[in-house]
């Protein structure tokens, strides 16, 4: 601003940095969109390869902008979390997802629902206490809730992140480890985790009948995961020959288009409905 008179400041538009004007409409949009709860999950289905029955789901947010229809989380997530608004986002998506678990579970369907929680939101300990509460309203004995993780949210303090998934754990929350293979954390350094679940990143998985280097990363985390106890997920699988290797190799679970995209609520009931998959 530019001081034009003495109580006058103007603001120069074009001089501003045009990334600046973004983040200002962005954070102003996100803003009402949080007042207006224009939020909604979409779920994914995780199949067992070996029954190929439904295991879980992924909630996936969108954001159902008014002036830009439905939004990608990728447009949005990383300035939430660089904003701080992935705080209230993060609250309502579990209070969201616990309700539609809770509802499902009271309809006889048992599904988990997991959760993606940045390294940002953990720096933010009253998260372990939100579920808690989440848990004891919804009536289930144990969440229905399982949280998902990235590498990063062990590189700023690893103590107070393990300690974080202690608690989760204690009320029933299973650990996946999202996107493995991508961030720094060696094979060794996963046996220090508290995790549950490997979900390998889907920059392995896709063409990995072909790709023999993807298959000998894969398998020696199989191996690993057989050693330490962890199951072991497939993202991002497209087509029926990566299924086939995936299954002919022994990982546990896979996740992707080949089964079905991230759907809502209704749509995900009734795709469920139609293959059959409980
Ligand atoms: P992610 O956790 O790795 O989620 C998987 C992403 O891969 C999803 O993208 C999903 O739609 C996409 N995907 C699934 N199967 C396939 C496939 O077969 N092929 C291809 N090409 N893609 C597939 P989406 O929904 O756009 O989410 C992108 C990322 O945004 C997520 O990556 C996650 O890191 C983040 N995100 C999504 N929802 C949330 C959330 O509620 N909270 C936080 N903190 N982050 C979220
Ligand atoms: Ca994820
Ligand atoms: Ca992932
Ligand atoms: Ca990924």
């Amino acid at each position: 601003a530019k001081e034009a008179g003495k109580h006058t400041y103007r603001v120069f538009l074009p001089e501003m940095n045009q990334k600046v004007a973004k983040y200002i409409w962005l954070d102003t949009e996100l803003r009402k969109a949080i007042d207006e709860k224009q939020f909604i999950l979409f779920y994914q289905p995780l199949i067992n390869l070996c029954t190929g029955r439904l295991h879980s789901v992924e909630a996936l947010i969108r954001w159902r902008s008014n002036s830009r229809g439905l939004v990608a989380p990728g447009e949005f997530i990383r300035f939430t979390e660089e904003s701080g608004l992935i705080i209230p986002i993060g609250r309502w998506l579990m209070q969201e997802a616990a309700w539609q678990a809770a509802r499902w579970h009271e309809s006889g369907l048992n599904i988990r629902i997991s959760i993606n929680i940045s390294a940002r939101q953990l720096r933010d300990t009253a998260i372990v206490n939100q579920l808690r509460e989440l848990v004891e309203q919804s009536g289930t004995a144990r969440t229905l809730i399982d949280i998902e993780l990235t590498e990063s949210s062990f590189i700023e303090d690893e103590k107070a992140a393990i300690e974080l998934m202690r608690q989760f754990k204690q009320m029933g929350a299973r650990i996946l480890l999202d996107d493995f293979g991508t961030g720094y954390s060696s094979l060794s350094q996963l046996t220090r985790l508290p995790i549950d679940v490997i979900k390998l990143d889907r920059s392995f998985i896709t063409g990995i009948d072909q790709n023999f280097q993807a298959q000998s990363l894969v398998r020696s985390v199989l191996g690993l995961a057989r050693a330490f106890g962890f199951t072991v997920v497939a993202e991002g699988v497209e087509t029926e020959r990566e299924v086939q290797f995936l299954k002919d190799i022994g990982v546990d679970y896979a996740q992707g288009f080949f089964y079905a995209r991230p759907m809502a609520a209704e749509a995900f009931e009734a795709w469920l409905d139609d293959k059959k998959k409980l």
